[in-house]
């Protein structure tokens, strides 16, 4: 059974998980036929949560477009009897939540940006649906999607896919950009993120493409080369209330920002994630859902472990530069 331990001395929670040991190796699935996510090896996942797809097929076959498992090694687990255990300075508490895997396509493919536009919208379609139908759930309090591309991003399976992971608990990041942004509201009466957008789209040195509902944007101090934040022009705390419109053209715009990688940096190993707004029913309107890539071009070394602060050799605006100017 995970456990979530608090660092008595920074309050920094951390998940205990041991099973995640087990985990196979990219080398034993680089092959379609031991690959756990193709058509026709459904039996080496366990049973699907959700797929799209064709009404005469069964679950746990082929016939799917976009299938959704629970994690065989999952970080957190979902059945278990809720407890805090305090024991002089230390406090854990069981590692409750639901982790589970998107399979993105039913091709071996490796690379999310070679999807077409109509399959990037269908898999950020199953991303508002699982987030929606683990908002039913109220021990959770934050839900996370993202993905590991490559295995320097930490994918231990090539074949597409990304991970949703509800969690009983805010994650440190999210709390830390919320409180942040409250405090912004608070002294100017305006949202930060909408202001960032207005900043960085107007004749921006950091724009790297607008659209009309989403702009992407090298973020002002950028931790990563080449880090890209894609947000929503309108006003918007939470991604899993997007109406299907916007979501097509999140797809496009995901799709350009990716293919604009992997031009200018010839298909680099990278993480995306989704920031979206806690479950606590606490005000929203200083908050605003992104999603941020972070392309892995540079170990995070002793330097940024010691000190909490990066060293990027590339600055957001030269990034952003080549990213717009780039021909795809
Ligand atoms: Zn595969
Ligand atoms: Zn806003
Ligand atoms: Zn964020």
């Amino acid at each position: 059974m995970p456990e979530i331990r608090k660092d008595p001395v920074t309050g920094r929670s951390v998940i205990i998980a041991a099973e995640r040991a087990k985990r196979p190796q990219q080398d034993s699935a680089s092959q379609e036929s031991l690959c756990p996510f193709c058509p026709g090896n459904e039996q080496m996942t366990p049973p699907e949560v959700f797929a799209y797809r064709d009404s005469q097929s069964s679950p746990d076959a082929p016939g799917w477009t976009v299938r959704v498992v629970p994690n065989k090694y999952p970080a957190l687990v979902k059945e278990g009897v809720w407890s805090t255990s305090r024991r002089g300075v230390y406090e854990s508490m069981t590692g409750l939540g639901v982790h589970e895997v998107i399979i993105e396509s039913p091709e071996h493919v490796v690379d999310v940006a070679a999807l077409d536009e109509k399959q990037v919208t269908a898999v950020l379609r199953v991303y508002r649906g699982r987030m929606l139908d683990l908002r039913e759930d109220n021990r959770w309090r934050s839900i996370l999607v993202y993905k590991n591309q490559g295995a320097p991003a930490g994918a231990t399976l090539e074949h597409v896919h990304s991970q949703v992971i509800a969690l009983p608990e805010a994650p440190e990041q999210l709390r830390a950009e919320i409180d942040g942004a409250r405090k912004y509201y608070k002294a100017n009466g305006r949202c930060l993120f909408c202001e960032m957008i207005r900043q960085n789209t107007e004749g921006g040195e950091r724009l790297v493409a607008e659209h009309e509902r989403w702009a992407a944007i090298c973020p002002y101090a950028a931790r990563f080369p080449f880090e890209i934040w894609i947000l929503p022009k309108r006003h918007a705390p939470y991604f899993e209330l997007s109406p299907d419109q916007d979501l097509a053209e999140l797809a496009h715009c995901l799709r350009d920002a990716l293919a604009r990688l992997n031009r200018v940096l010839d298909h680099p190993p990278f993480n995306y994630l989704i920031h979206s707004h806690p479950l606590d029913g606490a005000e929203t309107r200083h908050y605003h859902w992104h999603i941020e890539i972070l392309p892995k071009l540079v170990q995070v070394a002793g330097f940024e472990w010691g000190s909490g602060m990066f060293i990027n050799p590339v600055a957001p605006e030269e990034a952003a530069r080549l990213l717009r100017h780039v021909t795809l």
